[in-house]
């Protein structure tokens, strides 16, 4: 074990939780401490590979990013549905509920920040206080106290959206006088299309007494449609967000990185196993192994580091993980629990004309009508993203569909031989015919805070640096399912506007694990990387983990931020809500630091130079 080094704050995680956290206490000239388990080429570089991209057979969220077994990350593809119903998952996360937990994040330098879509809606007013529809759990704050902290979010993101559209079409109070910082990112041809077939119509919710008029509105994302010093070039269209935006335009914590103060100090290859305190309590440090070759225990160094005041920063399911094998922060018994998603049902068709799919960012507007108001009581509420690329996600688009139209879509062969493929000129017109009228539809559920989904510590299952492993019991409520149905009913009645032929189908069987029936119905979801909960705010230490500051309750110097906190999630993509109560944790973790130090001065300490590594950063 090497000699404790004392900081005034190590964060644990380099994601957008811990890339924000560090740079607001970075500013202020606090000594901070990132510990980053993943690999990364540190402040600035995105921690992702545009080569393993290109050459990934299945692009998938972790395709650009190199294999790491010291610090693995959960991939979508861990996950096969079973030919009957039911599912397996064979990968880091252990899953025994009745349905899977289906998402992954990253670990490596940036998180799950470097392969997100970069949608960035604000949670509505009402979405603070579901129990007041009757379910879920209430936050401790509201959004009139987060507002300044969306703001604070949304110039560190560079968000582009249209502050009329946001207010009028969307109900989100934003303050006289607000521009987002960019411009909104210009409407897709589909969504011009889908605008203009369904503008103004009605469709009827099974469960509402009215119809809900429909209406296409731009959606907040985090990518530049300006070029700015701060926050980069301009969005190019080039359609590959998830994982990797070869321009720069999408945000990610690299960014962010590329600002901190010479007072940050990142170590990568630096994996948390335990959070040490002392015998009243209060948190001491951590404790890390530091790993060369990434597919090696061997020759790992045992550390240990001491601060004021430790925050984590993991990711929902690893700041749990961490809380139990440590031991930590549990008198509520809350800690793992009410594990949250956005359950997505995806629908998927043909249109009449071609809308030239696979261009620009996964989804540029949406449909808003059935995130608000008393019918959200009877089932979930979700938001419609239009889906700019295709039937990628449904069914591996367009790859799977140029294989099928080259193996077997041309003249049947004589003999009973089947059907032979189209090449040539026969080849471009049915790509063009058929990949180039697909859309989809992405209906995001909320799921509420639920005791019973949750993540525990798998019983003799540990990783290869000997930390156990997180087992999920995960399933979806009728509350969930019911918004499903909706979705569904809400979905026919948008294709037979649009004219589209409906080709979803929900089927058990290895792609989709998602599958199951409600009401004498097939569905399959899938999961949105929204991971949420685990260390639930609330206003009491008897039935929640951290306070409104993100301040484990039970240890005045710990702190679990990220979207773990969140009580609720609304319909709203989770990240620019977590950006915004983790910037106001900054501003309390740096009252409290103030407190315990007196006033600092700036300019007596001079760029920080880590003492045992000899330099100002390790970017390993
Ligand atoms: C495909 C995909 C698309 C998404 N799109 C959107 C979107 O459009 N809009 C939106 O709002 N959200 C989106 N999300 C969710 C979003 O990415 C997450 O909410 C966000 O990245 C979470 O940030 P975080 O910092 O809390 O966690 P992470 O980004 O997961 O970062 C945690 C960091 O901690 C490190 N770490 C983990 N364990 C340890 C340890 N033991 N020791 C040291 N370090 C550790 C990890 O390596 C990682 O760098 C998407 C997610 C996915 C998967
Ligand atoms: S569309 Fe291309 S340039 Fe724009 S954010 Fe996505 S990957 Fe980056």
């Amino acid at each position: 074990m090497t000699a404790s080094e004392h900081f005034d704050v190590i964060v644990v995680g380099a994601g957008v939780a811990g890339s924000l956290i560090a740079r607001s206490l970075g500013d202020r000239g606090w000594r901070v401490l990132v510990l980053e388990a993943g690999r990364g080429d540190g402040a600035g570089a995105p921690a992702v590979d545009v080569e393993r991209f290109r050459s990934a057979l299945v692009k998938v969220p972790s395709a650009a990013i190199a294999a790491n077994p010291l610090a693995a990350s959960p991939d979508v593809l861990d996950l096969r549905g079973d030919p009957g119903g039911g599912y397996h998952a064979d990968g880091y996360l252990l899953q025994n509920g009745r349905l899977p937990y289906a998402s992954g994040y990253l670990r490596v330098n940036g998180g799950t920040g470097t392969a997100w879509t970069g949608l960035t809606p604000r949670m509505h007013p009402e979405d603070f206080d579901t129990e007041t529809f009757g379910y879920g759990r209430n936050w401790p704050i509201d959004y009139a106290v987060l507002e300044p902290h969306y703001r604070a979010a949304e110039l560190e993101f560079g968000v582009a959206a249209d502050v009329a559209e946001q207010r009028d079409l969307v109900s989100l109070p934003l303050p006289d006088g607000y521009a987002f910082p960019h411009s909104p990112v210009p409407a897709s041809h589909l969504d011009r299309v889908v605008a203009g077939a369904l503008d103004g119509h009605g469709v009827q919710d099974p469960f509402a007494t009215r119809s809900t008029e429909l209406r296409v509105v731009g959606t907040p994302q985090a990518r530049n449609t300006t070029s700015t010093e701060a926050h980069g070039p301009v969005c190019e269209g080039s359609a590959s967000c998830i994982p990797v935006c070869p321009t720069g335009a999408k945000y990610t914590p690299g960014r962010t990185q590329a600002r901190w103060s010479p007072s940050v100090a990142l170590v990568t290859r630096a994996v948390v196993g335990r959070i040490m305190p002392d015998a009243v309590g209060r948190i001491r440090g951590v404790e890390y192994q530091r790993y060369d070759d990434p597919a090696s225990p061997a020759g790992v160094i045992r550390c240990t580091a001491d601060a004021d005041i430790v925050v984590l920063a993991a990711h929902a399911i690893e700041n749990a993980r961490l809380l139990l094998a440590s031991g930590l922060a549990n008198s509520s018994d809350q800690v793992g629990r009410n594990l949250m998603d956005h359950p997505v049902l995806l629908t998927w068709g043909l249109l009449p004309e071609p809308i030239g799919p696979y261009r620009g960012p996964g989804s540029t507007s949406g449909l808003e009508g059935f995130r608000f108001g008393p019918v959200r009581g009877a089932r979930a509420p979700f938001r419609i993203e239009i889906g700019n690329w295709g039937w990628n996600w449904a069914v591996g688009a367009p790859d799977v569909e140029v294989r099928a139209l080259l193996r077997d879509a041309g003249p049947t062969l004589p003999g009973g031989g089947g059907r032979r493929g189209l090449l040539g000129t026969a080849l471009r017109h049915a790509v063009g015919n058929r990949i180039g009228r697909q859309f989809a539809l992405q209906f995001e559920m909320e799921q509420c805070a639920d005791p019973m989904n949750r993540v525990t510590l798998a019983p003799g299952q540990f990783d290869l640096l000997g930390s156990p492993r997180p087992l999920l019991t995960y399933d979806l409520s009728d509350h969930v399912k019911a918004g499903i149905v909706a979705a569904k009913s809400v979905s026919d009645q948008i294709f037979a506007l649009l004219g589209a032929e409906d080709h979803s189908r929900y089927e058990p069987g290895p792609f989709q694990p998602g599958w199951f029936e409600f009401e004498g119905r097939p569905y399959a979801y899938r999961g949105a990387g929204h991971g949420a909960g685990t260390h639930i705010m609330g206003n009491s230490p008897a039935t929640s983990v951290v306070d409104s500051w993100q301040r484990c309750w039970d240890h005045p110097n710990l702190f679990a931020v990220g979207c773990g906190s969140m009580p609720s999630l609304g319909t709203s993509n989770p990240t620019l809500t977590m950006a915004a109560i983790t910037l106001r944790s900054a501003e309390r973790i740096h009252r409290d630091l103030t407190a315990l130090n007196g006033p600092i001065r700036l300019s007596a300490r001079g760029p920080y130079r880590n003492p045992r590594i000899g330099k100002e950063n390790d970017n390993a």
